[in-house]
């Protein structure tokens, strides 16, 4: 249903510990009541999602935050004022309400304010912290459409608020500022270059960790059913009678392929990441035998959009 219509139903589903896919501006979320063990392990069955992957819990406003977890580091504050609403998500120490299922056991928890208006209202409605990790089944492309979820978790949603395209379509960069040196946990949709703006220096930790500390961090994540390769000049593909298909990060000649995303015709990093997941889920039903990505520019969000795209390749093997 559309999401300016449902919320205040979707807000009682919430709140009687029921899952409702619901827009941000990064990707459709898969909602559940955070102070609600029984309902955030409704989450982990639906998206068939290993417990140790903890959730992001999702607020309406940055000044519940301290409601919820008392005083904040300061480079914690300070980032929550600068960055949110928006796609941020920070560490904090995980307070007693919140039970450890929502962190898979670990004592901080991630939070953030998405920079959505109904997501915002669906969560103040609700009255309640929305745990709420990607809308799609583990480790498969994340949904940036209403009907990516529908087709992903069907039955397993009670109910989907449909806001259309999100807006960003790539996650939120996870960022530990807890410390003397802010550490990137997550490439995303927030530039480290206005991290290290708003900050001076950060360390960036965002790469194969084998840590199950972040799974958005696994070397294969953010899979298509498809193999999928990432090549630096795809070039025209081998007359073998294969059919490929092509993500290009911007129009090139493509002759020679089954199917043909462009991210971005004129080469803009926020269109191209924002097209990113659309184009897979597209890919992937186009009935092709492999994948050829290119990855973007390696500045700003194109770091998130190549760390999504190396994931996504890293199930791929030469032995097919
Ligand atoms: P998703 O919303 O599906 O992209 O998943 C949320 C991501 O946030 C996962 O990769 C989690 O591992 C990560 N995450 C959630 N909580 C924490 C935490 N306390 N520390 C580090 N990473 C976290
Ligand atoms: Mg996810």
């Amino acid at each position: 249903m559309p999401a300016e219509r449902g919320i205040a139903e979707a807000a009682a589903v919430l709140r009687a510990g029921g899952l409702v896919a619901f827009p941000t501006e990064t990707v459709y979320g898969l909602g559940a009541n955070a102070l609600d063990s029984r309902a955030a392990a409704r989450i982990f069955a639906a998206k068939a999602r290993p417990t140790f992957d903890p959730l992001i819990t999702h607020l309406a406003d940055a000044a519940d935050l301290p409601a919820l977890v008392g005083a904040l580091p300061p480079a914690v504050a300070a980032l929550a004022e600068r960055f949110w609403p928006g796609p941020l998500t920070l560490l904090v120490d995980r307070p007693a309400v919140i039970p450890p299922i929502v962190t898979s056991g670990l004592d901080t928890m991630a939070v953030r304010v998405p920079d959505e208006t109904s997501a915002r209202a669906l969560i103040r409605a609700a009255g309640v912290p929305v745990a709420a990790p990607s809308a799609n089944r583990f480790g498969q492309l994340s949904p940036t459409r209403a009907e990516h979820v529908v087709r992903g978790l069907g039955a397993a949603v009670d109910v989907v608020l449909d806001g259309g395209p999100t807006r960003c379509g790539i996650e939120s960069t996870i960022v530990d500022a807890r410390g003397p040196y802010p550490v990137v946990l997550r490439l995303g949709a927030l530039p480290v270059e206005d991290l290290v703006a708003a900050l001076g220096p950060v360390t960036v930790r965002a790469g194969n960790s084998g840590q199950p500390v972040a799974p958005g961090t696994l070397a294969a994540h953010y899979a298509p059913r498809t193999p999928l390769r990432l090549l630096r000049d795809a070039g025209a593909p081998p007359a073998d009678g294969i059919r490929r298909g092509l993500l290009a990060f911007r129009d090139r000649p493509a002759d020679g392929y089954a199917a043909v995303q462009v991210l971005s015709p004129a080469g803009d990093l926020t269109e191209a990441a924002a097209q990113l997941f659309d184009a897979l889920h597209r890919l992937d039903a186009a009935g092709v035998t492999e994948i050829l990505a290119e990855p973007a520019p390696d500045e700003g969000i194109g770091r998130a959009i190549n760390d999504r795209l190396g994931r996504a390749a890293a199930t791929w093997s030469p032995a097919g």
